[in-house]
């Protein structure tokens, strides 16, 4: 038996694995990790995988990165953590004027949660809880776009609309407005991203006026709807948001726990729009990928409105155990460090260039409707008939050949659906870009041709899933 199968075996006697349909694994590899460099993961039998989508979207400096690994070492020798309420430490308060002074001018506050699912809870009720104070009880629900993803947890999977999700916990979550989502890839032909971004807007002009009483927030991710299948928008869009959101004095949520930190060519997605919005969910490549840890800024205005007597009850009682640990925060200063000193944002425009060229061949073929890209994010939707974009039945599976391909050639390519995508880390090279376009135009010619293979009978495909 090999190592990796000894690995697997003792992995599936006792793990339960996120977003998985377990018995998948009666067919389907595990694949057991030893260790991990740049953009390389090995696995027990030597055999190495470029990590393209940086570890569900984590990773941007590369694995067992030098300086992130010293920063974490020099923290753990002198706190590895403490409580936050009432207490404090260097690393906490450095990272916190450090995003505050990188942030757009106006959010000026930093409160901290333990992952991305938990900072959208943070902000949702930080909204409402607003509203609350201001003696504005009406504004309640919340506004969210459709095929949004913010998250597990019962109220970010509320705000989000993964159909799945929705259907099995729908007795559980929070009735919310769906607005359609301005998703450039359902643009009709020679429309442009900008005026089909701008056309789709008036739907959510005609929420905000109709209801806005009732609103405390909008919630969208700016630019990339990740999860939902790298769906992508005009910045347009953010900029109506922003405007609208003023008029009718509604907050405006951006979860930029995916887009964050360079990910569409900006710092932040919503620099692209040039607004601020009240609340901003960073997550996921904040601590380079080596930690979890959620920030979520706001402005001094939300901020004041919970600064009172203790008595008059208005304090924002709400806490994550971990809140601002330590060494989270040591990677997060680390991996800040990394953009400032090696001019990352400007970099990687080269970087974004080449996997636009090394992927340029794709777009004639005759099951992709499209390739689109943002700065450092590139989606490739196949489909089953390329004319009218109709999409391949959820349950073959299409996504997971490439999947396999990608694997058995030495990369980590993990397409949502039909959708096979690049998300690397930073520190990629454009040779080993040139590779991952070869290995995706293989497998997407292969799980194109091909008919449905062995796993195609397995549960309703998620989000996250190979599939
Ligand atoms: C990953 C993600 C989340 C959830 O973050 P977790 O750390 O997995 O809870 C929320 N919103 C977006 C846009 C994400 O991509």
């Amino acid at each position: 038996m090999s190592r990796n199968q000894q690995w697997m075996e003792r992995d599936l006697a006792v793990l339960w694995h996120p977003c998985t349909q377990m018995k998948d694994h009666e067919q389907l590899p595990l694949i057991p990790i030893r260790s991990g460099s740049g953009v390389w993961l090995e696995d027990f039998d030597g055999r190495r995988y470029l990590d393209a989508v940086s570890s569900w979207w984590v990773n941007v400096f590369g694995h067992a990165n030098p300086r992130i690994n010293a920063r974490i070492r020099q923290q753990l020798d002198s706190l590895e953590h403490v409580m936050l309420a009432g207490f404090s430490h260097q690393p906490v308060i450095e990272l916190s004027e450090r995003l505050v002074a990188l942030t757009p001018p106006g959010l000026d506050r930093v409160f901290y949660a333990d992952n991305g699912s938990s900072g959208i809870e943070v902000a949702l009720k930080m909204s409402f809880h607003y509203w609350r104070n201001a003696g504005r009880d009406g504004k309640q629900r919340f506004v969210t776009l459709t095929n949004s993803y913010h998250g597990e947890t019962v109220a970010a999977m509320s705000v989000g609309d993964v159909a799945l999700f929705t259907d099995t916990y729908k007795p559980l979550l929070l009735d919310t407005f769906k607005v359609p989502s301005p998703d450039c890839y359902l643009r009709p032909e020679g429309v442009s991203w900008e005026e089909h971004s701008r056309t789709m807007f008036a739907h959510m002009e005609r929420t905000l006026a109709e209801h806005h009483a009732e609103i405390a927030a909008v919630i969208v991710e700016p630019l990339i709807q990740g999860a939902g299948g790298m769906r992508m928008y005009h910045p347009i869009y953010l900029k109506l948001l922003r405007e609208a959101c003023d008029r009718y004095q509604v907050h405006l949520i951006h979860d930029e726990i995916a887009v964050g930190f360079g990910r569409t060519g900006t710092m932040f997605a919503c620099e692209q729009a040039g607004i601020t919005p009240d609340f901003l969910v960073l997550s996921k490549a904040l601590t380079g990928g080596y930690l979890p840890m959620a920030a979520v800024l706001t402005s001094d205005d939300v901020y004041q409105a919970f600064y009172a007597d203790y008595a008059t009850l208005r304090a924002f009682l709400h806490s994550h155990t971990y809140t601002g640990n330590p060494l989270a925060c040591a990677a997060a200063l680390a991996t800040l460090e990394i953009f400032e000193q090696d001019n990352v944002i400007e970099n990687n425009k080269a970087l974004a260039a080449r996997m636009a060229r090394a992927t340029a061949h794709l777009a004639d073929h005759p099951h992709v409707a499209e390739v689109r890209q943002t700065g450092m994010a590139l989606a490739i939707e196949m489909v089953a008939d390329k004319a009218s974009k109709t999409p391949y039945p959820w349950q073959e599976r299409r996504g997971l050949a490439v999947y396999q391909h990608a694997l058995a050639r030495g990369a980590l390519l993990r397409p949502l659906g039909s959708v096979v995508y690049f998300l690397p880390p930073y520190v990629i090279s454009e040779e080993e870009i040139d590779f991952l376009a070869t290995v995706a135009s293989e497998g997407i010619d292969l799980a194109t041709r091909e008919a449905v293979g062995p796993l195609a009978t397995g549960g309703p495909r998620s989000f996250h899933d190979p599939g």
